[in-house]
């Protein structure tokens, strides 16, 4: 049996590798592998491979495209990233026929590009299952129902069992290693291996996240959290060394929570491994998990910078983040993080922007806070993901069909625009946080 994995391509008005790597595919593929199948990888999100930074980042190769008729009126430039329809199907023909094709998803308004490679893959191979999984299937799943005629199978993250159901029932075979998604220390690693270079591994060690910020979709996606153990996960990173991996991408929500047997322990053993790695973490960690000791750890186990979350300062926009960060813990951590030798340009603070009736002033207030510590300010614009509260409450309230149109759902159209936060103080804002960034 064989099972071809697809990464497809994608179209956005921007795009940037920012250490995402599709986890999820290869995780199936390498569970699949375990039970017998071969295993092909097709990764349509090229990057420019001399543009690639020291610490991993690179940019998509990029073509300019129309915007597709939905959008249409929309003044801004839009692109594929990744392969084009013509280059992935010259790379369809150069792989075994496979019994099972595997597409992954990611964000909502990504869907474009699955549903043409879907249609691609179906026409030239019309007797293999064409089955769509990820996290557009996960948040929008009667929209991917109507949309993807192609697909043989639609497979919520949630639910990897009817993966296992549907191979059983329609090839009449049982599959002896099915592992639940989220049992983390029985999943085999990801096959990054049938990339040609690895410029990095993502590493989850935790699932979920013990807060419920009412934007977030990570609390319907996980609602109960889950944690690796420290050996299997030194047991992967030392798997991935041998194969001569150096860079590391924490993608945990959550991974300082109970830190006392579960961050620290981690933390320490990488400390005390005979090589070096280097650690980025894109997703936020929690500033008020931070005490001294952490912050020393984070440095000795090879964490190259620090991203923390500030959108949760109460006086800001507390209704919606769980209260999660108070002022004084963000100072304390930032504190402890100097003191443990970061520098200055290596710690960032995320500022969520865009959020519905957020005032322009309420973000001008939290870059002037920041820059007082001498970070690095970066904005992280709203994107309405279906399944969270406040998408409920204020879907109608956007200047888009958000409900109905996940395109619409794109961050770059600023859906929650009003005239006390309009584009062009997004604008101001972005060039204004630049200038007070370390
Ligand atoms: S703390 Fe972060 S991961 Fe947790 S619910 Fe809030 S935004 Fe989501």
């Amino acid at each position: 049996m064989r099972a071809l994995l697809i990464n497809p391509y994608t179209y956005d008005f921007a795009a940037y590798n920012f250490w995402s790597a599709p986890i999820g595919p290869l995780r199936v593929g390498a569970i699949l592998r375990q039970n017998g199948f071969e295993v092909y990888l097709i990764d349509c999100m090229k990057v420019r491979e001399e543009k690639r930074k020291d610490d991993g980042r690179a940019p998509f190769i990029t073509q300019r495209v129309q915007v597709p008729p939905p959008l249409s009126g929309i003044q801004k430039t839009f692109s594929r990233y990744g392969f084009s329809r013509d280059e992935l199907a010259q790379a369809l023909l150069h792989v075994p026929k496979p019994d099972i094709v595997l597409i992954g998803t990611l964000f909502t308004y990504w869907y474009l590009g699955p549903k043409e490679v879907s249609e691609l893959v179906k026409s030239l191979f019309p007797k293999a299952r064409v089955i769509l999984g990820g996290l557009y299937v996960t948040l929008c799943r009667q929209h991917a129902t109507r949309s993807f005629k192609a697909c043989d199978l639609l497979v919520p993250h949630n639910a990897i069992w009817l993966l296992y159901e549907y191979i059983a029932r329609e090839f009449s075979i049982k599959l002896p290693f099915t592992p639940s998604a989220f049992d983390l220390d029985s999943l085999p690693y990801p096959c990054f291996d049938l990339y040609p270079q690895i410029p990095f591994v993502p590493l989850v060690t935790s699932y979920g996240c013990p807060f419920r910020c009412t934007f977030c979709a990570t609390p319907f996606l996980f609602p109960q959290t889950a944690q690796r153990s420290k050996g299997s996960l030194l047991d992967e990173v030392s798997h991935w060394h041998t194969l001569g991996v150096e860079k590391f991408v924490l993608y945990d929500d959550a991974f300082l929570y109970r830190k006392e047997v579960h961050a620290k322990p981690i933390l320490r053993a990488l400390s005390d491994l005979p090589f070096k790695l280097q650690l980025f973490n894109p997703n936020a960690l929690h500033a008020r998990m931070i005490d001294e000791e952490t912050a020393f750890l984070l440095r000795t186990a090879g964490f190259r910078e620090v991203r923390l979350g500030l959108e949760g300062l109460p006086r800001l926009i507390s209704p919606h983040t769980d209260g999660k960060l108070a002022e004084r813990d963000f100072e304390r951590a930032i504190d402890y993080l100097k003191r443990a030798g970061f520098p200055d340009d290596s710690i960032t603070a995320y500022l969520l922007v865009g959020l519905p009736f957020q005032h322009w002033k309420e973000v001008k207030h939290a870059i002037d806070y920041a820059a007082t510590f001498h970070i690095r300010i970066e904005l992280a614009e709203y994107s309405p993901i279906p399944q969270t509260p406040l998408f409920d409450a204020f879907r109608t309230h956007a200047r888009y069909p958000i409900e109905a149109e996940p395109l619409f759902q794109n961050n770059t159209l600023f859906p929650f625009s009003w005239e006390g936060f309009t584009e062009e103080h997004l604008s101001f804002l972005k060039a204004y946080a630049r200038d007070r960034s370390a």
